[in-house]
């Protein structure tokens, strides 16, 4: 059965787009400084990014955490990530 008080909500404020499971992560990803490499998005080992359908301000597709639900916190991709775009706080 799904916990309602860990689904996923996504939010956009100016450059930050940012998934929240509420009590378990929030996972932010600045699309100012996102250059769309994919790294997160192949990386994570939950799957819990997908492109955005829209360009960014850099005119590029962003990841966008839409599972933040299913992070484990492992942070590999806040470590990997060349640009430093991506934050996952808990
Ligand atoms: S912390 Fe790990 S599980 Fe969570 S989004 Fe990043 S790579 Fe995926
Ligand atoms: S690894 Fe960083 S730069 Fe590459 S797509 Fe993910 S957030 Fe963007």
């Amino acid at each position: 059965m799904a916990d309602a008080g860990k689904k996923t909500v996504v939010v956009k404020e100016g450059y930050l787009v940012t998934g929240k499971a509420e009590k378990v992560v929030e996972i932010d990803v600045d699309t100012f400084l996102c250059k769309g490499c994919g790294i997160c998005v192949e990386m994570c080992p939950r799957k819990v990014f997908e492109w955005s359908r829209e360009l960014s301000e850099k005119g590029v597709h962003y990841p966008i955490p839409v599972n933040a639900d299913k992070c484990v916190k492992c942070k590999l991709c806040e470590l990997l990530c060349p640009d430093f775009a991506i934050a996952v706080r808990w």
